[in-house]
């Protein structure tokens, strides 16, 4: 088989076969086929599109380009469940929901991503807790999924190694937002975890990478078809990123208000709703719960119970953070040293966020990267958000900048 032949088929508008898609990853995973073929692959992809059995068949062949995980062995007493977040600001859900599910018997491998653009990622929301490790060795990411029940960690290099290849060139050559390549960005990577329900968190608005719901909707249907094909029984939820889930944007300030939520220090009725609908889909897939009712009480109750809270607490110390981190989360969690309010000039109703420029300014203010290389400050960023319908005065404050210098203030 010749790349060039295979790339042609696509460009044209013709339908792949299993055996050429398979070959294609192949080289894609042994560097055989060139960052310019790849490439030229992805943007005929992106025009042309992909039938449901090329895009099954592509997400199959990622997955295999790596290690499996295969859970069997450890005899776990409940299902493997995981969520997905398609990604946005403020959206700090998998710290609160992973444990939520643990506490109700499910087992939660998270394997989350970092910030991509002007959305945050989870991962650089825990390289803000000191001593947390996120690239545990297989041995113990196991051993915390057994005793907490959750395990939030990265990507290693072992676990879909054609998606990282992918990604990166797709990411440098105008080819991301293609609904057949984000589907099997996504699965390779999720399918690979061996897990037996999955639920997506499809982000829709200004904050998300689908801005309208049409695309939104779009994508949820591309990936459920998708994973449920590839024998991941899988259910989506659309949300709106319209505004920020949580009053804040920033990675530390994310965990410290994930913490106190967990705490019951803190509660904000948007993102609990968001968090307890998706812990209810999760709870219904893993047979847990029978009707969604039933998972969104069990949920509720881990979450005012404490009985998330401990997970939580478990996972972080068995991960080598602090063991008082729930407790005492101010003493671990870098602050700014520069708070500036943003103030109200007129009395008003917030109509309208500009989400994605919350996220850029976070991004902005070191918070995010803005090449592959750069390194995060985890104290930085915006907090004090008002929602959409908040009415403000004159002189009311309506958002709060952290911030390392004055002239990163401004
Ligand atoms: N997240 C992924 O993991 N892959 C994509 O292609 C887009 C978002």
């Amino acid at each position: 088989m010749l790349a060039q032949e295979i790339i042609r088929k696509k460009r044209d508008g013709a339908t792949l076969a299993e055996a050429e898609i398979n070959f294609l990853v192949a080289g894609l995973t042994d560097g055989s086929v060139s960052e310019g073929q790849i490439a030229a692959f992805a943007m005929a992809v992106f025009f042309k599109g992909m039938t449901l059995d090329e895009r099954i068949a592509l997400t199959m062949a990622m997955t295999r380009s790596g290690t499996v995980l295969d859970w069997r062995g450890e005899a776990l007493p409940g299902p493997i469940l995981d969520k997905h977040s398609t990604g946005g600001v403020g959206d700090t859900v998998s710290h609160v929901l992973a444990p939520i599910v643990a506490a109700c018997g499910g087992y939660v491998p998270m394997i989350s991503g970092r910030g991509l653009g002007h959305t945050g990622g989870t991962l650089d929301k825990f390289d803000a807790v000191p001593g947390y490790r996120t690239q545990p060795d297989e041995a113990t990411f196991r051993r915390v999924v057994r005793e907490a029940g959750c395990a939030i960690i990265g990507q290693t290099a072992a676990l879909a190694p054609a998606d990282k290849r992918f990604y990166g060139i797709r990411d440098v050559t105008a080819t991301v937002e293609s609904i057949p390549l984000i589907t099997a960005s996504i699965l390779s990577k999720k399918l690979a975890a061996g897990l037996q329900g999955l639920v997506l968190d499809v982000k829709a608005g200004n904050g998300a990478f689908m801005p309208t719901v049409e695309r939104a909707a779009e994508l949820a249907a591309s990936l459920v078809e998708v994973a449920n094909g590839a024998g991941l029984p899988t259910t989506a939820v659309l949300t709106a990123m319209d505004q920020p889930l949580a009053p804040v944007a920033g990675n530390a300030m994310e965990t410290r208000f994930a913490i106190d939520l967990l705490a019951g220090r803190r509660a904000d009725q948007r993102f609990i709703d968001v968090t307890l609908a998706l812990a209810a889909d999760m709870l219904v897939l893993g047979g847990l719960a029978q009707t969604t009712e039933e998972g969104l009480a069990r949920a509720r109750r881990a979450l005012e119970n404490g009985a998330a809270a401990e997970r939580f607490e478990i996972m972080v110390k068995a991960l080598g953070g602090p063991a008082d981190l729930v407790a005492r989360p101010q003493a671990y969690l870098d602050a700014a040293p520069i708070l500036r309010a943003v103030l109200a000039t007129k009395a008003g109703i917030v109509s309208e966020i500009d989400t994605r420029g919350i996220g850029v300014a976070v991004v902005a203010l070191g918070g995010g990267r803005r090449v592959a290389s750069d390194s995060i400050d985890p104290a930085v960023g915006v907090d004090g958000l008002r929602a959409l319908g908040d009415s403000v005065s004159p002189g009311d404050p309506l958002a709060i900048i952290h911030a390392r210098t004055e002239a990163a203030a401004d």
